[in-house]
This record gives structure tokens, sequence and C-alpha cells, in this order.
């Protein structure tokens, strides 16, 4: 893995389009070593134009303590504070354990919260962090992502990024510290009939979005990886879009109640 490190000019993003409801994104690294085949970040600007195919490099940002601190006061001083992190990185990717960035970006807010933060990770190493995500009480929200609770499909579509059954003990961790938690199925892989129901009892609310409605470019991006040929030649042609939305959609209403199931953007608003 090539690593490298910069001091970033400012932290954070205004934000647009698919995060509308959030001021700023947040970002503690650029590239993401779990790789997912599906990423639509892999068509976005910031991996065609970096060195190196995505998943092969992270570039680690420095001076949380001397400069974030600072973006944060002065952005709390001109209006209200709703962050999305991480909008095109996994902020608890594996570098995280040594670099902690992210963790130190937690540390900030703890002393001086923004008005909500939503955290997306498909990464069990958030629950490091269960100390400082309690502090920050209401105003947090964790999404873990969990695309389906087929192992043989997780390694099919993303066989760098964590477990399932790791990221499910993770969310139940979450859950049980009191941090709001959200089960995000993003996008919709295929899965079992039984994947709603171990998950009733471990996240206030699911979010179920897929490759169309999620990519940001209305499936383009997802269509340019050859995501639907990619279902096509491990047998599952048919879970691509509607009807597998529909599948999945009513299989968690039967388990959850309705009002805490959300699709696509919806899911992420604050
Ligand atoms: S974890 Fe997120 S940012 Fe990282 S490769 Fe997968 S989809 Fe992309």
């Amino acid at each position: 893995m090539d690593r490298s490190y910069r001091t970033p000019k400012a932290w954070l993003t205004k934000t647009s389009g698919f995060l509308q409801g959030y001021d700023y994104s947040l970002n503690p690294y650029v590239g993401c070593t779990f790789a997912c085949s599906y990423c639509y970040v892999r068509k976005m600007p910031v991996a065609l134009f970096h060195k190196g195919e995505w998943g092969d490099w992270v570039d680690i940002k420095q001076g949380v303590k001397e400069t974030f601190s600072n973006e944060l006061v002065r952005a709390k001083k001109r209006g209200r504070v709703h962050l999305f992190m991480s909008s095109s990185t996994d902020p608890y990717q594996p570098v995280e354990v040594e670099e902690k960035v992210t963790r130190s970006l937690l540390e900030v807010m703890a002393d001086n919260p923004p008005d909500f933060l939503f955290v997306q990770t498909r990464s069990p190493l958030v629950t490091r962090d269960v100390d400082i995500l309690q502090q920050l009480g209401k105003r947090v929200r964790v999404s873990l992502t969990i695309e389906t609770d087929l192992e043989s499909v997780r390694k099919a579509f993303a066989p760098k990024a964590p477990p399932i059954q790791g990221r499910k003990r993770a969310l139940h961790a979450l859950y049980q510290a009191g941090i709001p938690t959200q089960l995000t199925v993003a996008p919709i892989l295929p899965s079992s009939d039984r994947f709603a129901e171990s998950y009733v009892s471990i996240a206030d609310q699911v979010c179920i979005d897929t490759f169309e409605l999620g990519d940001g470019a209305n499936g383009k991006r997802s269509r340019a990886l050859r995501m639907p040929e990619r279902l096509t030649e491990l047998g599952y042609e048919s879970w691509y879009e509607e009807a597998a939305l529909e599948k999945v959609h009513q299989q968690f209403c039967a388990h959850f109640d309705e009002s805490r199931v959300k699709l696509s953007q919806e899911g992420f608003l604050p």
C-alpha cells in the first residue's frame, strides 16, 4: 500500500447534491484500501487523477489539532454545522489503527460538538471510539454498511472490506453502548431471506440504497464499473435495481417498524 502524508488547507468541504441536509463533508483520508469493486469514488476525480489503482494508496491528512479545531470554531460561528464523515473514504479503514486521524477529529468534536455528525463506515474499528462517540450523545449517528448477509457475496464484491460478522458485532456493540445506530444496506447485494430478522434489536434504523439511486450519478458510475454484468456473471442478474429494492425493503418492513426503514438519500439525512 502506498502511503503518503499531506496537510490540508481545509478539512471541511461544503456539500451539495446527495448530501443535502449536511453543511460539510469531512474526510480524514484520501483513498480507501477497502477497495470495494462497486465504490463510486473510483469514477470521481479524486481517484481518476491520482497515481495508482483505487485501493492501493491512501493519503493521510495531518494537523488535526493545529487546524481542524480553529476551522470548526469558525464554521460554528457562521451557522449550523451538520457533518458527514465520510463521503469518499472510510474513516475506519486499516490505516486508522496506527494513524488515528479519525480519532483525533472526534476528540476535537467532543470538546466542541458540531450540531450533528454522521459517521459512515464498514469497519468494526469504529467500536474503539465508543467512549468519544458517547460524549456526542444524540448529536451523532453511526452508520455501519452491511450490504448482504452472505459472506460469499461480500467476498465477490468487496474482498478487502471487513467480514459481515465483525460488522454485525460492531453494530450491536454500538447499539448496546447507547449510540444512535443505522444499518445501511448499500448498495443492495444479493442476500438471504433471513437478512433482516437478525438485525431488529441492534439498529435504531435501516437505510436501503441501490446502485442506481446511490452512486451520485443516477447509476452511471455503477454501470461504468460494470455492476450489472458482475451480478449476471455470478448468477444474480435479478438483483439489479427495482426488484431487489422491493424484495429487501419488504423484508425489512416485515421486521422493523416501517418508519425506521428509510430509502436512499432519506436514510442519510441528519
Ligand atoms: S469502504 Fe467506502 S470509500 Fe472505501 S472502497 Fe468501499 S465504498 Fe469506497
